[in-house]
């Protein structure tokens, strides 16, 4: 027991003064047994941890003093199986309640010291008290799964990776947008997690977030394991450690893809809004611009039509007051005179028939009595009237032999004949001759009037058959603009169609076909 060393075999004191000075400065408990387990040699941390002074402990079976009974046979037990195997140094942890009646974890380091024999003679075991280590791991590690599970439960895809591009870890919802198990996640870089295009997407834009620190968001499009692609906004930034060092990045995913969907709905909708206010106000304006128009017509219309009346009205009165001047000095009233006075009549007669007729269309009230007829006699008698109106004139006539039956109601159609051929009397020079010819054509009889006259420029030609439309050309003659809407009207009210032509060579052709009476077809 000499210099400090341990003594075997002399059952008293095993350690020297200085020896056991040097122990006693130790936190560390150092307590040495034989191989019964009875305490041979304990420090002075030892003894302030078990509340008792060394001469109580000596002799005593360690875990008969700071063990409960119950776990007393185990505790012997171990010691034995312990000191048998003899495989030293051994560690173990162990509860051991102290003085102060609270129970700290010691972590015992155990060595053996042998006789020349290998006998085991003495077990000296030196204790670290790790329960502040024990409870901060536990903390640590309940603070991890507390961490774990929340982070599960966001249903936001949440990312995290070292430096290296590795991924750390993820929460359940990246997972599952990965389809893949977190474990095939975890350690993985995105070239074995993502396809090759993505993959280098992202490691791009993880290297730019290492080399500026800081966050980055940004948008992208992803196909989700469930094939379907997703709109999402990265929201992701860097993390360091205590001392300032950058270890990794975390990252949430945001999916956009609904609230990208409603602003494109909205948008759609805010589109179609703005085109139908827009069709809506250029209706309106052209609703407008056909009020403005139709009160201009009407306007000019009443301005051309009292001058149309009053020309033939006024010529009328003129050649009435000749006559009767005449009359009043016995003198015989000039044949011509009658002529040109029932020319002006007849003049009126049209232009008041017009009127008429017009006001009729526009109330609906335009009635057409359909009456089987032969429309040949029809055109002779509308070529006579023109003929006698225009004595002089030259209106050829050229009618099938057989009847043209067709269904018609005669003044209507004897007013639309008068029409076209005063257009073409009127509009065409008066040396030049005017054309009437009829014929059948595939169930319908074709009545045709031609002239010799100006023709219609291309771009009137439709515009013909609106109200009040009369080409400026037309101007020097007498007319309201209503004689061709009014026949295109009981053409069509006929079932049947008027048309306009340009005549080769020159000239005008209007065009009227009706369908021929069902037993003549
Ligand atoms: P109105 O003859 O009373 O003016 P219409 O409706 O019969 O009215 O004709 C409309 C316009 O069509 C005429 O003003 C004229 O400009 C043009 N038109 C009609 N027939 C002819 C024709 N045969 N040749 C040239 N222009 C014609």
């Amino acid at each position: 027991m000499d210099g400090g060393r341990v003594g075997l075999g002399s059952g008293g004191e095993i350690l020297a003064g200085f020896a056991r000075d040097i122990l006693d400065t130790l936190d560390a408990l150092v307590l040495v047994r034989d191989p019964e387990g009875r305490i041979v040699e304990v420090n002075r941390a030892a003894e302030r941890l078990a509340g008792m002074r060394r001469d109580e402990m000596l002799g005593r079976l360690a875990w008969e003093l700071v063990e409960p009974p119950a776990s007393w046979e185990r505790s012997a037990q171990d010691f034995r199986t312990i000191v048998r195997a003899a495989a030293f140094p051994v560690a173990h942890e162990a509860d051991v309640a102290t003085a102060g009646g609270e129970t700290v974890t010691v972590r015992w380091s155990s060595a053996a010291i042998t006789d020349g024999a290998g006998n085991v003679r003495f077990l000296v075991s030196t204790g670290v008290e790790v329960t502040e280590l024990r409870r901060a791991t536990r903390a640590q590690r309940e603070q991890l799964r507390f961490l774990q599970t929340l982070i599960d439960t966001i249903p936001n895809p949440i990312f995290y990776k070292g430096v290296d591009g590795r991924y750390l870890g993820c929460n359940r919802a990246f997972a599952e947008m990965m389809g893949l198990p977190r474990e095939a996640i975890v350690g993985r870089s995105v070239y074995e997690t993502s396809p090759p295009e993505l993959a280098a997407r992202y490691e791009a834009a993880d290297a730019e977030l290492f080399r500026s620190g800081g966050v980055q968001t940004y948008e992208s499009r992803v196909q989700f394991a469930d094939g379907s692609v997703h709109d999402v906004i990265f929201f992701k930034a860097t993390w360091s450690d205590t001392a300032g060092q950058m270890q990794g990045l975390v990252g949430v995913v945001l999916d956009i893809t609904a609230r990208k969907r409603a602003e494109h709905a909205l948008a759609g909708a805010h589109a179609e809004l703005e085109a139908r206010v827009r069709a809506r106000t250029a209706e309106l304006e052209a609703l407008k611009e056909k009020a403005e128009a139709a009160d201009r017509a009407k306007g000019e219309f009443l301005n051309i039509a009292s001058h149309e009346l009053r020309t033939p009205l006024t010529a009328l009165r003129v050649t009435l007051q000749r006559a009767r001047r005449e009359l009043q000095r016995g003198e015989p009233i000039d044949s011509a005179s009658l002529v040109r006075m029932e020319r002006y009549a007849n003049r009126l007669v049209r232009l008041v028939g017009d009127l008429v007729e017009a006001s009729r269309l526009e109330r609906g009230l335009l009635v057409v009595e359909p009456a089987r007829c032969d429309l040949r006699e029809l055109i002779v008698a509308a070529v006579e009237d023109a003929r006698s109106l225009a004595p002089g004139r030259r209106i050829d006539l050229d009618l099938p032999a057989a009847p043209l039956a067709v269904d018609l109601d005669a003044d209507r159609i004897a007013q639309v004949l008068a029409n076209l051929i005063d257009n073409a009397v009127k509009y065409a020079p008066p040396e030049s001759p005017v054309e009437m010819t009829a014929w059948t054509d595939a169930g319908e009889a074709v009545v045709c009037v031609s002239d010799r006259g100006p023709g219609i420029p291309a771009t009137s030609q439709e515009r013909l058959f609106t109200r009040f439309y009369r080409l400026p050309s037309a101007m020097h003659q007498p007319g309201l603009g209503l004689g061709l809407n009014i026949s295109r009207e009981i053409v069509q009210r006929h079932g049947g169609s008027l048309i306009y032509e340009t005549r080769e060579g020159g000239g005008s052709r209007f065009v009227v076909r009706l369908p021929l009476a069902p037993a003549a077809r």
